[in-house]
Parts: C-alpha cells; sequence; structure tokens
C-alpha cells in the first residue's frame, strides 16, 4: 500500500505551566498535552480542549509534590491538586501537525473510521518505520521517542472482560490481544490504539 493513502488528522499540541502553593516545593512545570482530532479545530474548540485539560488537572486526586529539603524516595510527597494549592500560570499552544498516529503513554492512537485491522496494521507499519528513519537521521537530538513501537512483536489490544469495571482488578484485563486495539474505551473514544 502506497503511504499516501493512510489518512493523517490535524495533531494540537498545548502546553499548561503549573506551580504548587505548598511553601517547600513551589515547583513550576509545564504539562505538554497531545490529542488528535478528525477534523481541525476552531480557536473556540481549542479553547475548549485546553480548558477542559486545565480543569482536569486540577481535580487531580493524585499530584506529586517535591520536597527539596529531602533527597530520593522520600522527597516526593502525594496529593490532591487541591491541597497542594495547584494553579495554573501560563499557557502555550504549539503548531498544528497531520500525521497518521499519535503518541501516547506507551501506545498509539488513531481515529477509527471503520478500516480494517489489516489497514491500520499497514498504516501503523508506514509510521513507524518513517519514525525510525528520522530518528536515525537525527541521531545526536533525537526528535521522536517511539517508545517501544520499534520492536513490532510489542503490538498488542486489550481486552476487557465483560463489565469490567476497576473494583475487579487490572489483572483481568488481557493484555496481549491482537492488534489494534477495539476495546470498548476505545471504541467510545472513535479511535483504534496500538499498544506496546
Ligand atoms: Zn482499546
Amino acid at each position: 500500500m502506497n503511504n499516501t493513502e493512510f489518512k493523517k488528522y490535524p495533531i494540537y499540541s498545548f502546553s499548561i505551566k503549573v506551580k504548587d502553593g505548598i511553601n517547600f516545593s513551589l515547583q513550576e512545570q509545564w504539562i505538554e498535552n497531545r490529542n488528535m482530532f478528525k477534523h481541525e479545530l476552531s480557536k473556540e474548540e481549542l479553547d475548549n480542549e485546553i480548558k477542559k485539560c486545565i480543569e482536569g488537572i486540577l481535580a487531580r486526586k493524585k499530584w506529586t509534590i517535591i520536597d527539596e529539603s529531602k533527597t530520593s524516595l522520600g522527597k516526593y510527597i502525594e496529593m490532591s491538586a487541591k491541597e497542594a494549592g495547584l494553579k495554573v500560570i501560563d499557557q502555550k499552544i504549539g503548531d498544528v501537525c497531520y500525521d497518521s498516529w499519535v503518541i501516547e503513554w506507551f501506545s498509539h492512537k488513531t481515529i477509527d473510521e471503520g478500516q480494517d485491522d489489516k489497514y491500520f496494521l499497514d498504516s501503523f507499519e508506514e509510521f513507524v518505520s518513517r519514525k525510525e528513519d528520522e530518528i536515525a537521521k537525527s541521531r545526536e537530538n533525537p526528535t521522536y521517542c517511539l517508545m517501544g513501537a520499534e520492536d513490532r512483536w510489542r503490538w498488542s489490544g486489550m481486552i476487557y472482560p465483560e463489565n469490567w469495571n476497576k473494583s475487579q482488578g487490572f489483572d483481568k484485563i488481557q493484555r496481549d490481544a491482537p492488534p489494534p486495539c477495539r476495546c470498548k474505551y476505545c471504541k467510545e473514544q472513535g479511535v483504534v490504539r496500538i499498544n506496546h
């Protein structure tokens, strides 16, 4: 298959700078977000995405703060974002780019418009090969991290038992299902994923 046949979608990136209000910490950090959408977003839609993201960060039940007076593991303290007095102090919007897949934490996802498994696997192979070439060319200063996707044997989907919920435990999830992942969460989000 010619790679021009693999559909590319707009990927928006934006960063949110936060600071927590605990006296011994006062950490400032940028949180980077990246997400793929089926269509281009208007300014209002993008602002709304950023707003939802900020709300999510401020509502986090677990936020790790750092006590610089301690060393090693002892310096990480968990509390809710609210308890930590977390504040958003800046934000910036990056350039929109177009690609066939977008990275997440040890997985990639793309929009599901009803294509079959072979289409997604061919598309992901083309994407990974292209990124491998890019990485090889940018050796001194790698432009991308595939997070293990370069090992084709890691590619997998997930199968959740029927009516699964968190209280049943994550060990009940089958993690070596054939890729791409079309689990109920992927379906709800209108995407397929390849975990690696
Ligand atoms: Zn899934």
